[in-house]
């Protein structure tokens, strides 16, 4: 594990030879990349292409998921063009379009997840799709490869955030994607000890955005960068539990008589449920699933011993939340409801602990409601 921020040079002229590029050495200063950084890179690339050696790919670690998600929008974007989002894209995607692309004079359009809404969207000044799958809370998957040609026919980048699927389950960069962006801190890194983002995808489209995390600095810790590397030599078992348990668990809340309803993308009752089956090896981890009201639904999280009350996904530990109490409270009862959030909602993160004892202890506590 490399920490410097600075890497000297023996003398004027090797800074000559560097500077001309002449000799392969690590970069001068820490914020234009590091040896454990550009190590886990070459990992993130060879996985998410499929290909050992990247397949032309390239990857380009950040602080976080959101510092991948803004310094590439960044990066893409200039004044006058246009961007459209699927509507339930991560939260905080959002509120940058709406705080930070309107003020530097990108415009954008937020349109359901569906290619008839992205087709209805398409302006001659758009630049960028910008999809997620599966989304949070309700799992939706996108017809990816509608997406796709309807961006190539018309010269538009597509970006999907595909930190739900990670690249065991899903790989759009195989369907013609051109970058796909994940939150590290999720499964990839696995253990809810690290914060970090990626975006991988040809390396010419890559290496433009990495110029730019130069100049906005949101470069990741090579720490973090050791830690995710680490993370990623168990990721397709932990995937592999983490896709078996949730569907179990999705199959045993769904015949329960306290539940009014799941979303699953690979239930068959799940409105993408056909994309899903396409696209996606395995469901991954997240439920999202309807109780009778707030107050149920608190009683439950209060009731269930495994899972921890908290945000996130994708680590090896359980975690539950209400988002009706933790990521849309600010909301308010009719701001949910604009958005769909419904009140009794819970989402369940499945992790890897022992499935008997994960379904012990959902059906103990709704037996209790
Ligand atoms: C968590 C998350 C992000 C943000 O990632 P951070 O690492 O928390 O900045 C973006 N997109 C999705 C889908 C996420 O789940």
């Amino acid at each position: 594990m490399v920490f410097s921020s600075t890497y000297p040079f023996e003398n004027t002229a090797e800074l000559h030879a560097f500077m001309q590029r002449e000799v392969e050495r690590p970069e001068e200063y820490g914020r234009y990349g590091n040896p454990t950084v550009a190590a886990t890179e070459a990992k993130l690339a060879a996985l998410e292409a499929g290909e050992a050696d990247g397949g032309g790919c390239g990857a380009v670690l950040m602080a976080s998921g959101m510092a991948a998600i803004t310094t590439t929008l960044l990066a893409m974007l200039r004044a006058g063009q246009h961007v459209i989002f699927t509507a339930d894209v991560y939260r905080k995607t959002r509120l940058f379009a709406r705080s930070y692309l309107a003020k530097f004079g990108v415009e954008f359009d937020i349109v359901a997840p569906t290619l008839e809404a992205i087709e209805g969207a398409v302006r001659d000044t758009t630049r960028i799709i910008f999809t997620e799958a599966p989304t949070n809370p309700y799992l939706r998957v996108v017809d990816l490869e509608g997406v796709v040609a309807l961006a190539k026919a018309r010269r538009i980048k597509t970006i999907i955030d595909a930190t739900f699927a990670t690249p065991i389950n899903m790989r759009p960069l195989s369907l013609g994607v051109d970058l796909v962006i994940h939150s590290t801190t999720k499964y990839l890194g696995g253990h809810n000890d690290l914060l970090g983002g990626v975006v991988i995808g040809k390396s010419g489209l890559v290496d433009a955005i990495r110029e730019q995390v130069g100049t906005l600095g949101a470069v990741c810790d090579p720490h973090n960068a050791y830690l995710l590397s680490r993370g990623l030599k168990t990721l397709a078992l932990r995937v592999e539990r983490h896709n078996h348990s949730a569907l179990a668990l999705a199959r045993v809340l769904e015949a329960h008589p306290k539940v009014a309803k799941v979303w699953y993308p690979l239930l068959e009752s799940h409105q993408d449920y056909g994309h899903a089956r396409r696209l996606l090896r395995g469901g991954g981890g997240v439920i999202s699933f309807e109780v009778e009201g707030l107050e149920a639904g608190t009683r439950l999280v209060d009731a269930l011993r495994v899972p921890k009350l908290a945000p996130s996904l994708g680590g090896v530990e359980s975690l539950v939340e209400q988002p009706a109490l933790m990521s849309f409270y600010d909301q308010g009862p009719e701001g949910r409801a604009a958005l769909g959030i419904r009140e009794g909602l819970i989402r369940y993160a499945v992790g890897i602990e022992d499935l008997a004892d994960l379904r012990a202890d959902l059906e103990s506590g709704l037996a209790a409601l």
